[in-house]
């Protein structure tokens, strides 16, 4: 049976996610697009797809990806506009879908470095003033703690000068020496690649 065919089965009303998945509802305009998707997953080509608010464009393309990943050795990544969107696949649609289908799959999130904290730079930052000298030493407490090291889930007591010192402690592209870097078996960022290395699906 083709992807395509297979996830609009698994669409229908009184189809295997009407029983299981949380927000269920049929949608024939979600069943179409989530058929679109596979068999552009599954015959090569490139799709250009735009879908209103409350089609269910997250499970449509999710579906597929899942299915294929499991049918397939590929990689599947999914690439969203937004950091907000991506935490709430990884964290939330992903995992739900997972679970209604029964299945198992590696999946990592990865997000562009500077979004991860780099112990190097963490040690060496200064504070600008009292409120940032606060800040980061909240942050130090946190990254020792927190091996994802993912600044979005930091929660700043003073937010405002957490956005003056997000940008000298994040993982800099241009300034990382990752060859020469001592710090790499403590950075996140080197373990969110890893992880995405070795997933089936990466957000
Ligand atoms: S490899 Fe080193 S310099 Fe690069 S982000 Fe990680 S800790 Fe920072």
């Amino acid at each position: 049976m083709s992807l395509a065919r297979r996830v609009e089965e698994l669409l229908e009303p009184g189809g295997r996610l009407a029983g299981r998945w949380p927000r269920y509802e049929e949608r024939e305009v979600q069943r179409r697009l989530a058929g679109d998707i596979a068999a552009t997953i599954e015959h090569g080509g490139v799709l250009l797809a735009e879908a209103p608010t409350g089609v269910g464009k997250s499970l449509a393309y999710l579906l597929p990806a899942v299915l294929s990943a499991l049918a397939t050795e590929r990689r599947v990544v999914i690439a969203t506009c937004t950091r907000s969107l991506q935490d709430q696949l990884y964290e939330r649609d992903l995992p739900a879908l997972l679970e209604s289908l029964d299945l198992h799959l590696p999946c990592a999130c990865l997000k562009g470095k500077q979004n991860y904290v780099c112990p190097r730079a963490l040690e060496l930052t200064e504070g600008r003033g009292a409120e940032e000298d606060e800040v980061l030493e909240q942050l130090r407490r946190w990254a020792a703690g927190d091996e994802e090291g993912d600044l979005d889930r930091f929660v700043p007591a003073d937010a405002e000068a957490m956005r003056r010192v997000r940008g000298r402690v994040g993982a800099d592209p241009a300034a990382c020496t990752i060859v020469t870097c001592r710090r790499g078996r403590e950075c996140s960022w080197v373990r969110a690649r890893r992880l995405a290395a070795q997933a089936r699906i990466v957000v």
